[in-house]
């Protein structure tokens, strides 16, 4: 006889790995195409020969890092398993009941509904706006007594479109001062906003205790096989999180690596501007061609195809780019090097294709 498994998983998806075509380019895990800087790569071999030796649970010298580049203290601080273990530990650590309510846009980050429901509790899916943009207003009015914790994905993911700071603040005014209100900014390097409309969740929070900020090491820095993500907010909010963590999740190469990253963040950010260029030329090529397509404050493209995204991803699978269709909304294509670029631009803009899809 199997054992006992929570009935309330069977409707949890199993997991689905992204498509991988051997030959195929690839364009649907939103990952930087260049390898870890030299004196990352150096601090990885360096903490690999310690691997006999359990890596610091408190992640102290990352997080003291972290800390001293923007502008917090320590217990303002904490790192995960990746910012998906974060957003799992931020569920356990808001809500008990399986009443207890968790806000989120839909569509957004496909994690927010499966750690809602992992966690036993309700998922209050949003509809974006018309233009792929969180309804803020009707988010606001959507959190009710039942709710314990909100996700405001900005950029969202997979629309890449960003509300500003005017919209946020008034947001945040509108929601209780009990209610953790999570700011994922997984994105955050890739944002172009003037400096005025720039959300930059870590000043916006600074004075308020319910606002948490997520970033990570996946995204910009390059790092997503090595799993390290970031939190920063409230000591309370924090310790609570360092109480659920699991222990030693954040392995001793993956601290050693955003340690050296965050200090050649110089470096990292000139590869950043240069996917921002070609983020632009990407998404004018496509808009020229006939798509529509809302503006992208991330390193990918949003192409709201509707019923055809399915058929658009498995079209361009078949001409050897890889890209992430998502149900009946769109389709999310990550912006690569110039030459991956050009290839899925190829196909496209090829008139076959734009006639049946733009
Ligand atoms: C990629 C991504 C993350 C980061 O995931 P990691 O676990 O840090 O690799 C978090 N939130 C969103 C919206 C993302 O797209």
């Amino acid at each position: 006889m199997t054992p006992h498994i929570r009935p309330d998983l069977a409707s949890i998806p199993a997991y689905t790995p992204g498509r991988s075509n051997p030959g195929a380019v690839k364009l649907a895990s939103n990952e930087t195409t260049m390898p870890p800087l030299p004196s990352a790569a150096k601090a990885i071999g360096e903490a690999a020969e310690l691997a006999h030796r359990y890596p610091d649970n408190q992640s102290g010298e990352l997080r003291a890092a972290l800390a001293d580049f923007l502008g917090v203290t320590v217990a303002n601080v904490a790192v995960g398993c990746g910012s998906v273990a974060l957003l799992q530990e931020l569920v356990q650590i808001t809500c008990d009941a399986p009443t207890d309510e968790v806000v989120f846009a839909w569509r957004s980050f496909e994690a927010y509904p499966i750690v809602t429901q992992v966690g036993n509790a309700t998922a209050v899916p949003v509809p974006l706006d018309d233009g792929a943009v969180h309804d803020l207003d009707a988010m606001a009015a959507a959190v009710t007594e039942r709710t314990k914790l909100v996700f405001v994905c900005n950029p969202n993911n997979p629309t890449g479109t960003a509300v500003g700071r005017e919209a946020i603040i008034r947001f945040l005014d509108r929601v209780p001062s009990h209610v953790l209100v999570v700011l994922d900014e997984a994105y955050y390097e890739y944002l172009r906003l003037t400096p005025e409309d720039r959300p930059d969740g870590v000043e916006i929070g600074r004075d308020r205790p319910n606002v948490l900020v997520l970033r990570t090491f996946s995204k910009a820095y390059g790092l997503a096989g090595l799993r390290v993500g970031y939190a920063v907010g409230d000591p309370e909010v924090i310790t609570a999180l360092l109480k659920v963590h699991i222990p030693f999740s954040v392995n001793r190469v993956a601290q050693a690596a955003a340690i050296a990253s965050l200090e050649a963040r110089h470096e990292l950010l000139d590869r950043t501007h240069a996917l921002v260029v070609e983020r632009e030329r990407v998404r004018e090529a496509l808009l020229n061609a006939g798509y529509r397509l809302p503006p992208s404050e991330t390193n990918f493209v949003w192409l709201p195809l509707g019923a055809r995204s399915a058929e658009f991803g498995e079209a361009s699978a078949a001409a050897g780019v890889l890209v992430r269709p998502y149900g009946v909304d769109g389709v999310r294509v990550t912006v690569g090097d110039p030459h991956e670029n050009d290839l899925f631009l190829a196909f496209a803009t090829d008139p076959a294709v734009r006639a049946r899809f733009a």
